[in-house]
């Protein structure tokens, strides 16, 4: 009896913070976001011993009259909503009123601000949420918010942070994030009295891509962007010649907020389809724009975490349009133009303005004007005064401090922040690595059968291939000569094309093969004399496992004795082709990544492989018409600009760049 109490708030207060600030880096985002909130164009975030000792972001934003200044560090105080109902159309980085109280509660606490340099600033200090009295002083309009010795009055807390190193680096990750999410911002970073990276603020978003990570990412992306009904994106992504080794480089910006998104991640892989290779991933940067009323943001006291009405309806959206644009993209750099993202942009608006003009309709029937709506966080903030630029901006006392701590910072950042550079070397590079890859990546498995180029029926392709939404290789290539036994020469308009003649047939077959699946039409052969091949224990289980999927695909398989399997039938296009090394290889990668099971992946091995084998190889003598069919069916194709395995199928050399190159023009 009588145990229950209700809690003091500073004890509430703590429980809050160890939501909401689990260690500096949640610190730093909660205050950048402020800033952010605030319409800030300058934003200098100050770092101490990985924030464990000092963090401080100080903006140029609108600033706090004395009244609310004094609200702002209370629990549940916020000036971003007012009710309930409008927790349903969140605009706003901020919105729970909890980060400045639940801060304050478990530092040392000062908040310098000014709303109106005629009035002048205020500062208030709190220590572990006690407050001192307020005092005056001269501050530039803005605000600067510092948390000093976070977690001191809590040891138990302060015990489980990581070494300073570790803990500037998450922070590092997250000052990243925002300054992707808003590149027309300029930061400033600084850690233990040195600049570390200084990003003005950039027109596009592959000029904030290039400062933040540098040419070496920058290079292999392309730009995208589509729009339908609510929903518009604009970002960079990988070409999928520039997939990378690991999920490192993806990043989703909604509605200006980064988010994580599984979702979301997965639509974008689905874009891709079959144009990645194996165990690669795609580098992507992209800033979503969804309308306030179809995201809720109130999932995670941290807010990185959202949930969309409808999520089924945005990852369709997204993985449709998002392929295209990414097809698109790939015929630009088949064509020789700029593969780099730093130009095209004009000044960064965000993918607002897209959702703005569609007129499509409301996937949830809602009647919300889509006209209406352009993310707050994506507007421009209104001419804020400028905190980096010179003395001047900064009056008074907090001037020195401000100028100290930004001094001439500019191209003194660390090797792994690099800041913008030469462009990117565009077609030439592409052009370089497309060679060495198609001469890298022959799937050759040593088989000297002869040689069976059988002109392809046109009847074949799916309804579509060929149409208005085509984007492929352009039509009128006419083929010249063949180079190397392994490329066919080829002219359109003006320029050189040259086919990789292995790869071009890879995709041309997978095309095929895959639509007859799909419309369960297969061609196939029936043996007389059914060749029999014998599999190791560990395979044989493999195989009988997916016997079903391989019947579906054209492969009746049939065991005999213990480990001994005969093939009744196999896919027609397969014919003289060496059935067990195909088999073999198939199983080599199913061992390796199909224990997950996930049939979608095992039925696209095997048509991977299928077309891979049964494709021409280089080194074998094409004739002229055998070449002008298999242009033919390439120009036909909806995909045709990489084979499966997402090596490029052509390249182009275009007139200016051979009048470039033989100097009859400079
Ligand atoms: P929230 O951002 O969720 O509203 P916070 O505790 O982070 O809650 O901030 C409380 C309020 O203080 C904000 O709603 C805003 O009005 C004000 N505020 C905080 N930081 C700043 C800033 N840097 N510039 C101007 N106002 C700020
Ligand atoms: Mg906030």
């Amino acid at each position: 009896m009588g145990q229950i109490r209700v809690l003091p708030d500073s004890v509430v207060n703590q429980i809050a913070a160890g939501e909401v600030v689990e260690r500096p880096a949640a610190v730093v985002k909660e205050l950048v976001e402020n800033a952010l909130d605030a319409g800030a164009s300058q934003i200098a975030v100050t770092l101490k011993e990985g924030g464990r000792e000092l963090i401080s972001v100080l903006d140029n934003g609108r600033g706090m009259d004395e009244a609310d200044a004094g609200l702002a560090v209370q629990r549940h105080a916020t000036s971003k909503i007012a009710s309930a109902a409008e927790l349903t159309r969140i605009a706003t980085l901020g919105f729970r009123g909890e980060a400045l109280a639940s801060i304050a509660a478990v530092s040392r606490f000062e908040l310098v601000t000014c709303a109106d340099e005629l009035a002048g600033g205020l500062c208030l200090a709190l220590e572990g949420g006690r407050a001192a009295p307020p005092t005056r002083q001269g501050f530039p309009r803005g605000t600067r918010v510092t948390c000093g010795e976070l977690f001191f009055n809590t040891p138990a807390r302060r015990k489980f942070l990581r070494s300073a190193a570790t803990e500037f680096q998450y922070a590092q990750g997250v000052l990243a994030q925002l300054a992707l999410a808003h590149p027309q911002v300029h930061f400033r970073i600084q850690h233990n009295g040195r600049p570390v990276a200084s990003w003005p603020g950039a027109a596009s978003l592959g000029e904030r891509v290039l400062q933040v990570f540098g040419p070496e990412l920058h290079e292999g992306l392309a730009e995208v962007r589509g729009a339908e009904g609510l929903l518009a994106f604009e970002g960079l992504v990988s070409l999928p010649s520039h997939a990378r080794s690991s999920r490192r480089w993806q990043y989703l910006v909604l509605n200006g907020r980064p988010i994580r998104s599984a979702g979301l991640n997965h639509a974008v892989y689905h874009a891709y389809r079959t144009l990645l290779m194996k165990d690669r991933h795609p580098a992507f940067i992209l800033h979503l724009s969804l309308h306030p009323e179809e995201v809720d943001v109130n999932v995670h006291p941290a807010k990185s975490e959202v949930r969309l009405r409808n999520p089924q309806w945005a990852h369709t959206v997204l993985a449709d349009k998002l392929h295209k644009s990414l097809l698109e993209a790939g015929r630009r750099q088949a064509l020789g133009e700029r593969a780099g993202a730093a130009d095209g942009y004009g000044e960064w608006t965000g993918p607002a303005r897209q959702v703005a003009d569609s007129s499509a309709p409301n996937p949830s029937g809602d009647p919300l004007s889509s006209t209406a709506f352009i993310p707050r966080v994506l507007a421009s903030p209104g001419a804020p005064a400028p905190i980096f630029e010179g003395p001047a901006a900064i009056s008074g006392t907090e001037g020195t401090a401000c100028e100290a701590a930004f001094g001439p910072v500019a191209g003194a950042v660390s090797g792994a922040m690099r800041p913008a550079s030469a462009a990117a070397g565009g077609a030439r590079a592409g052009w370089l690595a497309a060679a060495g890859a198609a001469q890298a990546g022959e799937c050759g498995d040593g088989e000297a059968a002869a040689f069976h180029f059988q002109p392809l029926a046109r009847g074949v392709l799916p309804p579509g291939a060929g149409g208005q939404e085509t984007l492929a290789l352009p039509h009128n290539v006419h083929v010249l000569s063949q180079l190397h036994t392994a490329y066919i020469l080829a002219q359109r308009d003006g320029a050189l094309v040259v086919i990789d003649q292995h790869a071009a047939h890879e995709r041309i077959l997978f095309e095929q093969y895959r639509t007859q699946f799909l419309a369960g039409s297969l061609k196939t052969e029936r043996f007389l004399v059914p060749p029999t091949f014998e599999l190791s224990a560990q395979n044989g289980v493999l195989l009988e496992q997916y016997l079903p999927q391989w019947k579906k695909l054209g492969f009746e398989l049939e065991s005999f004795g213990r480990n001994g399997f005969l093939v009744r039938e196999a896919p027609a296009l397969l014919a003289g082709r060496d059935l067990k090394a195909l088999i073999l290889e198939v199983l080599d990668e199913l061992a390796l990544f199909g224990k997950s099971g996930r049939l979608e992946e095992v039925v696209n091995e095997i048509l991977e492989r299928v077309a891979c084998h049964a494709a021409i190889r280089a080194g074998m003598t094409l004739s002229r018409p055998e070449m002008e069919a298999l242009v033919a069916q390439l120009e036909q194709l909806e995909i045709n600009l990489y084979c499966p395995h997402g090596r490029p199928v052509w390249i182009e050399v275009g007139e200016r760049e051979l009048e470039k190159r033989f100097k009859r023009i400079v």
